[in-house]
């Protein structure tokens, strides 16, 4: 995209998130559902398509752009950027990175025009541990028969298509006997749990989804080769952390400036609390924080666009912006007070959505294993 053209997408992003998404924000709160007339609007900004080549009918951004993009949805509640992320990011990004140029073109352009896809990677018995995952793909003449529950799915029961890691491979252990798939959301014998009942984000959806002879066709095996699915979902997985830490450094950002405005209005002993000097430096930590994570999410987005073999410092990046983004939510109570344990102000609603963040596409200890394997990997040692 020229800069003149994204230039013009950032502001009206920016001024869609000030005008339209963060006054919604009680609105999702209560009703525990993002709006139907702001999910059109997202559709209507393309919002659906940014990661999707401009050829399949997308946005195309690079990841420099995307981030920029994320990190200002990241200002508004969680549930925003929920809805069109699994679409932006891992439930389309196997089919833009792995797929067939038939997947391609049978399933982009409908992603791009908004509609749902997910991730489902995920079960009952294999969370961190991706590789050991036992939901089956069964191949049949010219299908493949899927069996199995997946777990804790976003976006799920919206979407129209899903992107599922399953063993066809029997008798492969681990990583190389699995495949990903793409299943269409209606596919006979596919069915949802019921919504489940989170922490915080409300307005997201997770479910169980439960394959039970799920027939797909051959050609849905994502770039046409068995046994190489996990590998696409790391791939995809790499691009999910840096999208993620630049909703994370959004989030931040937006906390920084909610602690600034309480602290200069709430008065003490005859001040604002701000004229504080403890005050002030929970904030300007809380700043540190959030400028750190936002410049690492930034150079780790460049050198991806450069093509740098990256995992490693991604990793690093989805640690310290989502870790950051923790220490900043609970900060922003603590400048609050009493004020930042009610409901009523919205830096509470915040605390319980950012724990996310160092959960999901990897938790804090599978970063640092990351980090550390690569580390120790470079330097001969092999653990
Ligand atoms: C709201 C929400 C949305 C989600 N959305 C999706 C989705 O769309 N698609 C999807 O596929 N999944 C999704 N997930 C699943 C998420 O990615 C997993 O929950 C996460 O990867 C952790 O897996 P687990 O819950 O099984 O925890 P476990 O793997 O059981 O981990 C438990 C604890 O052990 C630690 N641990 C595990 N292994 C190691 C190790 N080797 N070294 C050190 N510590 C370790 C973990 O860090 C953690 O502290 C979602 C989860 C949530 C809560």
């Amino acid at each position: 995209m020229d800069q003149e053209t994204f230039t013009i997408l950032l502001d009206t992003v920016r001024r869609f998130v000030d005008e339209r998404l963060i006054p919604a924000e009680d609105e999702v709160e209560e009703t525990d559902a993002v709006p139907e007339a702001i999910v059109a609007e997202m559709r209507a900004l393309g919002l659906f398509g940014l990661s999707i080549p401009e050829e399949y009918g997308g946005l195309g951004l690079s990841m420099s752009e995307e981030v920029q993009v994320v990190f200002e949805l990241g200002r508004a509640a969680a549930a925003f950027r929920s809805t069109i992320g699994t679409t932006v990011g891992i439930g389309s990004q196997g089919i833009v990175i792995d797929g067939t140029p038939e997947q391609k073109r049978a399933w982009l352009p409908k992603l791009a025009a908004g509609m749902v896809s997910s991730f489902a990677l995920t079960e009952p018995d294999a969370g961190s541990d991706a590789a050991s995952l036992t939901t089956t793909a069964t191949r049949d003449g010219e299908e493949y028969v899927l069996n199995g529950t997946k777990r804790y799915i976003t976006n799920a029961r919206r979407a129209g298509m899903l992107t599922v890691m399953a063993r066809s491979e029997r008798d492969v252990k681990g990583a190389a006997g699995v495949s990903a798939f793409i299943v269409p959301a209606d596919a006979p014998g596919l069915s949802f749990g019921p919504p489940d009942r989170k922490m915080g984000q409300r307005g997201t959806v997770t479910s169980d989804v439960v394959f039970d002879d799920v027939r797909v066709p051959a050609a849905n095996l994502i770039g046409g080769v068995p046994g190489r699915g996990l590998k696409t979902a790391f791939k995809v997985l790499d691009r999910g952390r840096i999208h993620l830490s630049a909703a994370a450094s959004g989030t931040a950002h937006r906390l920084v400036a909610e602690s600034v405005a309480y602290a200069a209005a709430r008065k003490q002993f005859g001040q604002p609390v701000a004229a504080f000097q403890l005050v002030q430096g929970l904030i300007a930590d809380s700043h540190t924080d959030a400028l750190a994570a936002w410049c690492m999410t930034r150079d780790v987005a460049r050198r991806y666009d450069a093509g740098e073999p990256v995992s490693r410092d991604v990793a690093a990046t989805k640690y310290f912006a989502s870790e950051a983004l923790g220490r900043v939510a609970d900060r922003a109570v603590q400048v609050h007070g009493g004020a930042g344990y009610m409901a009523e102000y919205k830096v509470e609603r915040f605390y319980r959505d950012v724990r996310l963040m160092r959960i999901y596409e990897g938790t804090s200890q599978i970063q640092q294993t990351i980090i550390a394997r690569h580390l120790l990997r470079d330097a001969g040692l092999a653990i």
